[in-house]
């Protein structure tokens, strides 16, 4: 509704209640007596954020009981060298996830290394494989699929907003088309019905089309580039952006001030999409021991 304000989404709220059902499931794998799963993060060289984002995501697998580890590899690693990484953990079978933080430097090529990764293993979901398994799926279900995670995380928070089938028949859009974002988010969407439109940096008349969205996903990297009055009153915003802005620190790509004030729900960033990604990374990684050692207890 115009002028009253937006339900603000709790990404922290709802990514504990996710991350609280997957320790209850770790516990009952350790009742049964199974294998602990097992994740391993592979970093290449000290880029801050990267370092940042993999201590993240082995503390909170530890937290929920998963064996969460590191596998730190220097600057100037090469590709034989970091394959040969690769394969030594898709043969081990104490690892059921296996993440290979991205970017990577130049003289490695990231595409053969996503694509070396055991695609059972593959909890990024980046592998060519799973990625034609999303786009070929007329209901992706995060069950049996390897999903990626920011996109798995959002669709999350819609079911929260929206319920089950609540999106039937909406008008998504999604500003960015990138792999890691853009594009399986729209995939995701058309598997729950939406009609989808995917906007990216060629796209003509921005504002006119964010303003027909009864969904608009925001996963673009410019600080507060949707403004306020882009938005259709009563829509569901949800905003991946993560911009560090000096003075203002972090900001999406959502002008939130403006925003709340149309929208009928949205992120804030942060606190909103950011951790729902790791919780679905979580979230993956017993998707992925599933697949390999079969039904949880
Ligand atoms: P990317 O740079 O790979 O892709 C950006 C996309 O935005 C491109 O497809 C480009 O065409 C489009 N774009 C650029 N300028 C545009 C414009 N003016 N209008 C419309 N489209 C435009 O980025 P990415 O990896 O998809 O990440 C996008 C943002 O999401 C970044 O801020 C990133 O930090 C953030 N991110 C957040 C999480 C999270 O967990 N919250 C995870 C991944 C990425």
């Amino acid at each position: 509704m115009a002028g009253a304000m937006a339900i603000i989404i709790d990404g922290k709220a709802a990514a504990a209640g996710l991350r609280q059902g997957l320790a209850s499931e770790v516990r009952a794998i350790e009742a049964a007596g199974g294998p602990v799963p097992g994740l391993r993060v592979v970093i290449v060289g000290d880029h801050p954020a990267s370092r940042t984002y993999v201590r993240t995501k082995t503390k909170v697998a530890q937290e929920i009981g998963i064996d969460g580890a590191l596998v730190e590899l220097p600057a100037t690693v090469t590709t034989a060298e970091l394959l040969a990484v690769v394969g030594e953990l898709n043969d081990d079978p104490t690892t059921h996830g296996i993440l290979v933080q991205l970017p990577l430097p130049a003289q490695v090529d990231a595409a053969r290394i996503l694509a070396a990764i055991d695609p059972a293993k593959d909890v990024d979901g980046f592998h060519p494989l799973n990625v034609g398994r999303l786009f070929a799926s007329s209901r992706p279900s995060a069950e049996v699929l390897l999903v990626p995670c920011t996109p798995l995380g959002c669709m999350h928070l819609l079911a929260g907003v929206h319920g089950p089938g609540g999106l039937s028949g909406a008008h998504a859009v999604v500003l960015g088309r990138s792999n890691i974002v853009g594009k399986p988010m729209a995939a995701l969407l058309l598997g729950a019905d939406c009609t989808v439109t995917v906007a990216h940096s060629k796209t003509r008349d921005l504002a006119g089309l964010c303003r027909s969205a009864d969904v608009l996903v925001a996963a673009v990297g410019r600080p507060r580039l949707v403004q306020g009055d882009w938005l259709k009153p009563g829509a569901t915003v949800l905003d991946v952006g993560i911009n560090r802005v000096e003075g203002l620190g972090l900001v999406g790509d959502v002008d939130f001030e403006a925003a709340v004030a149309v929208a009928g729900a949205i992120t804030p960033v942060p606190g909103g999409v950011g951790p729902m990604t790791v919780a679905s990374l979580m979230r993956n990684t017993l998707t992925a021991y599933r697949l390999q050692v079969g039904a949880l207890a």
